[in-house]
């Protein structure tokens, strides 16, 4: 009986643990991917929040962000 019970619980748990591995793999490789994404973001130094690079300006020696409370606090 428990012979028979692990001959389909063994399977189906070698299964699970593969989908849940790959998609572990999936999930590593997409946040990889979004830290690299990341480098290209650049930091408003008034606010200190990151920005896409075409979202900031170089503004005096200073990278400043669009909004216009940074933009008119330079
Ligand atoms: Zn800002």
């Amino acid at each position: 009986m428990n012979f028979i019970v692990f001959g389909v619980v063994a399977p189906i748990a070698y299964f699970i643990l593969r989908f849940l591995v790959k998609r572990l793999v999936m999930n590593f490789l997409q946040n990889l991917k979004r830290n690299t994404n990341i480098k290209n973001m650049t930091k408003c130094e008034n606010c200190e929040m990151f920005f896409s690079e075409e979202d900031i300006k170089f503004v005096e020696g200073r990278n400043i962000c669009n909004k216009p409370e940074c933009k008119n606090n330079v």
